[in-house]
């Protein structure tokens, strides 16, 4: 099968990695000739935002997939038309990629979600009370487009685009679930993941799976996910990412219709790995066992503050000599400064255990140039 994926990120790097295990063809269309997938797929040189270069893209594809949701969603919406198969469809990538229909979609289904109101970028009514979250509309990524404003003398800084303005969550822990659908219409979801935040890059710094989490917060995020799952009505591989308050409620922040940062320790942290899981969401095979085999985490590698240019893995061999310690380069030659370059996954019989491994490790490693 032809399978064609927009984007050549290191989420498509790892699926195609994961996927060769299998008969299949595996395609790429990125504008970086040099993109972590450019060497290991058939790879086409195209911006995924143009309306053409994605038409062309899906002509010859039995499937065609996304790993980053900023791409042309009307090229999706004609392929459809076209009687291609889009997965996760056109429409779930629509809502997700603009936050207002993101946040109305939630408020529709009943999914909750912070409160929140439409700012055109001009109205001076505001009446959200302070404190609130200002979330660009279109253009956000990695905590870019996400502002906090505290009081009345902040309103200066708000920018003056279509964005929402939501509730401050009073956060105990940020969590993910991921959920996948096949056509047939099976569910299977991995275990709950704490994400633990890089306050200085505001970037995922690790994962530690499963979460620490009662079973009536468990409830919660296991009816949210059928909620969610239900309601987006397509096929495919998401991450719901979910702040739990301090009063023990869970709140959606937001999802990705893709592979997700918060899912890489699954691979070798349970039986099947969301990379695998994401293959048979687009052939609509059995959905693989999402077991954990013990306690897992991950850290990323993110390019260090002050260096730019041809990258240098500090300290990784000392990294390699650990036991249940697993090296991930993403193929990238160049790093910045909270440039993803890599990650690190690790295998615990303790949740005390990991958190010591990954804080040793941390202290290993540098991405320098
Ligand atoms: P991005 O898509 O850029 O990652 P997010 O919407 O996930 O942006 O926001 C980035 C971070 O900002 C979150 O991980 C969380 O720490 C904080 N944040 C976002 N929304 C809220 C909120 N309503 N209340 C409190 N913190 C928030």
């Amino acid at each position: 099968m032809k399978i064609g994926i927009l984007g050549g990120g290191q989420l498509g790097r790892m699926f195609i990695q994961n996927a060769l295990n299998y008969d299949d063809e595996f395609h790429v269309l990125d504008p970086n000739s040099d993109c972590s997938c450019a060497y290991i797929s058939h790879f086409s040189q195209g911006n995924f935002n143009n309306y053409e270069d994605v038409l062309a893209f899906g002509q010859d594809k039995d499937v065609i997939s996304i790993e980053i949701e900023h791409v042309n969603v009307d090229a999706l919406f004609e392929l459809e038309k076209q009687g291609k198969k889009v997965i996760p469809n056109a429409e779930i990538i629509k809502t997700i990629q603009q936050k207002i229909l993101q946040k109305e979609f939630y408020k529709k289904h009943n999914i909750p979600s912070p409160d929140f109101e439409i700012f055109d970028g001009t109205s001076d009514e505001i009446k959200i009370k302070f404190p609130f979250v200002q979330k660009l509309n279109t253009g956000g990524y990695d905590g870019k487009g996400v502002q906090i404003i505290k009081n009345a003398e902040d309103l200066k800084n708000l920018w003056t685009e279509d964005s929402v303005l939501e509730n401050l969550v009073d956060i105990d822990k940020e969590l993910s679930i991921i959920i996948a659908k096949n056509e047939n219409g099976e569910t299977k979801t991995f275990p709950v993941t704490e994400m633990v935040a890089d306050e200085k890059l505001n970037l995922l710094d690790f994962n530690i799976c499963p979460a620490d989490i009662s079973s009536e917060v468990q409830s919660q995020i296991d009816a949210i996910a059928e909620k969610f799952i239900k309601a987006a009505n397509s096929a495919g591989l998401f991450a719901i990412e979910l702040f739990l308050d301090k009063n023990g409620k869970v709140w959606v922040n937001e999802t990705a219709p893709r592979l997700h940062n918060s899912g890489h320790q699954t691979q070798e942290g349970n039986a099947n790995s969301q990379f695998e899981q994401f293959y048979r969401t687009l052939k609509n095979l059995p959905l693989a066992d999402t077991d954990a085999f013990g306690f897992s985490g991950m850290l990323n590698l993110v390019g260090e503050q002050n260096y730019s240019g041809k990258v240098k893995y500090e300290g990784l061999e000392e990294v390699l000599k650990l036991p249940k310690t697993y090296v991930h380069l993403y193929g990238k030659t160049e790093t910045k400064p909270g440039r993803k370059m890599g990650h690190i996954n690790v295998l615990a019989n303790s949740r005390e255990e990991l958190l010591e491994k990954l804080n040793y490790i941390k202290t290993l490693v540098r991405v320098i140039s």
